[in-house]
């Protein structure tokens, strides 16, 4: 016999299997030894009181063994013979629509400007020891996207729970810990990402779909408001019968690629600030009220929003026992982002923290850009940071409570941000409209989060990269670019995601629309 139990046990008794199957015995007043397993199918962590809970939902198997559940399976036909569609990008937008197209009887050709994962690693450890930036290989370019060195967070605010669910699945298909499938947070981890990413290749290759990597998109061929194709760097042409362009919001080529060939661009809001760090031990007292967290809670990750002059001041992309990581992804530009092993274990926990920037926020001087005004302002925020700290990937901090009070930072905690850190005011590399707000919002944080405002935490620049500035309008009804046929914007670059989770939810989504629009 199974049953369904929802409980909020304690941290031990979560922790402990034989603790929890006590819990359950009392609960269904059983005798204990007539539970045969405890499955745990959801786990989540209440921390809002002292007496911190963990709430889950078990299946409970009574006098019997629960039948063989196994793992998520999926199946790639082989559609190497199929009609072939032009898949731009490798991040979980791309790849998820290819994945999509291949159960659909598509043939997905993936053209990537950046390297294989393996080969990415290189290019990434240069950017740590000797401050290089490749133009097409770095944190945000190459086979993964700029999820790939991440901490993989994988949730989402998306309210279309099954198509989250199947993203779920078809990670922990492809390599995923099981975990992913039961926690409300879930995560992977920069450790195991890159399998995955590499396992997600092998399907795709096994069933016909081809991969080219170092293949930089520079044009597009279009005929009659109708998409064919497009010219990668070296001259070649590409065809299919539709486009997909999925090559997130770092490519800023791509955007200007488009207004060459007039096609629509949206300006929207997007967000800059700063990446804060703290140590972890710090949030976890935070957040566990003052407990040790001990070895049953993880390292404690936060949330924090507040309204500043009429925007959003917010924390995001928090990453509990992670690193801060140089982001480039060009020479001359200083971004910071934050990614964490799976097992969380490092002394750090940082997120970004942020405020809302809309179109008529921007400062007069970037109005003559016109719809680029958004992108040449991040940018020639992410130049000057890089300028600041003396033109290397070396990173501009100060102490944020310092910050708080206006006073440059006479000295540095230790940092987990390998290329190193230089004492330089955010004032010194940020707008005055954007340091008011940040300042305004990390005090009001300060004074409901108390230890939070703090100078052993520091402020590190550029956090630019949490979403575009630009949207490709496509339409509602068919996901095409509305005014060329068989082009489909995708992912975060097309500003229809955020995020891996929602970026890879867009990617079939347009998958499952070109499979209405186009017969296999
Ligand atoms: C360090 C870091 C940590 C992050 N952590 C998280 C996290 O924990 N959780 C989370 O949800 N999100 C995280 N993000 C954000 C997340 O990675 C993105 O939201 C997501 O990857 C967007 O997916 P995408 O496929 O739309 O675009 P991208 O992942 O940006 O992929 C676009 C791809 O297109 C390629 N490309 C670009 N231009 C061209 C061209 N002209 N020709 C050919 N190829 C091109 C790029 O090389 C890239 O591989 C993180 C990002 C970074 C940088």
């Amino acid at each position: 016999m199974k049953k369904e139990l929802n409980l909020a046990v304690s941290p031990v008794e979560a922790g402990e299997p034989e603790r929890l199957k006590n819990v359950v015995a009392s609960t269904l007043k059983l005798d204990k030894d007539r539970i045969f397993q405890i499955v745990v199918v959801r786990h989540s962590i209440d921390a809002r009181n002292s007496r911190i809970r963990i709430n889950l939902s078990v299946e409970v198997y009574i006098d019997e063994k629960p039948e063989k559940a196994g793992r998520p399976h999926f199946n790639y036909p082989f559609v190497g013979n199929k009609k072939p569609v032009v898949v731009v990008g490798a991040g979980p937008a791309g790849l998820f629509t290819a994945l999509h197209l291949i159960e659909l009887g598509f043939k997905p050709i993936i053209l990537e400007r950046g390297k294989p994962v393996s080969e990415r690693k290189k290019d990434i450890a240069a950017i740590h020891g000797e401050h290089l930036i490749h133009p097409d290989s770095n944190y945000g370019y190459g086979e993964g996207g700029a999820g790939t060195f991440s901490d993989g967070k994988l949730y989402t605010r998306s309210k279309k729970r099954g198509d989250v669910r199947k993203i779920l699945e078809v990670l922990n298909f492809h390599g995923a810990q099981d975990e992913i499938l039961v926690e409300a947070h879930p995560h992977i981890g920069t450790n195991v990402l890159p399998k995955v990413i590499g396992s997600i290749r092998e399907t795709i290759e096994r069933s016909g779909g081809e991969y080219y990597f170092n293949s930089r998109v520079t044009d597009l061929i279009l005929e009659n408001q109708q998409i064919k194709g497009v010219v990668l760097q070296n001259g070649d042409k590409v065809e299919g019968i539709a486009v997909v362009l999925a090559t997130g919001h770092s490519a800023r080529d791509i955007y200007y690629l488009l207004e060459k060939n007039n096609i629509l661009l949206e300006a929207k809001s997007f967000a800059v600030g700063v990446r804060l760090e703290h140590p972890q031990e710090l949030i976890d007292k935070i957040q566990y009220h003052g407990a040790n967290r001990g070895k049953y809670l993880p390292p404690a990750a936060y949330t924090m929003v507040e309204q500043v002059m009429d925007r959003g001041v917010y924390s995001f992309c928090m990453c509990p026992g992670g690193m801060v990581v140089p982001a480039a992804t060009s020479p001359g530009e200083l971004v910071v982002n934050g990614m964490s092993p799976s097992h969380r274990g490092g002394k750090f926990a940082n997120s970004g923290i942020v405020t809302e920037i809309r179109p008529e926020d921007l400062p007069k001087e970037f109005q003559h850009f016109g719809i680029f005004a958004g992108l040449e302002f991040q940018q020639s925020v992410e130049k000057n940071c890089f300028r600041s700290a003396g033109e290397s990937q070396l990173a501009p901090a100060q102490r944020m409570a310092d910050f708080t009070v206006g006073k440059k930072s006479s000295s540095l905690p230790e940092t987990s941000y390998r290329p190193g850190i230089t004492p330089v005011s955010v004032g010194d590399w940020l707008p005055e409209f954007v340091t008011l707000r940040l300042r305004e919002g990390l005090l009001k944080m300060g004074r409901k989060s108390h230890g939070y405002l703090t100078n052993e935490a520091i402020l590190l620049g550029a956090e630019t990269r949490t979403s575009s500035p630009l949207r490709i309008p496509r339409s509602e009804e068919t996901l095409e670019q509305l005014q060329i046929k068989g082009l489909f914007p995708c992912g975060e670059g097309a500003g229809y995601a955020g995020g891996i989770v929602s970026s890879a939810v867009d990617g079939e989504r347009v998958a499952e629309m070109i499979g209405q629009l186009f017969k296999a």
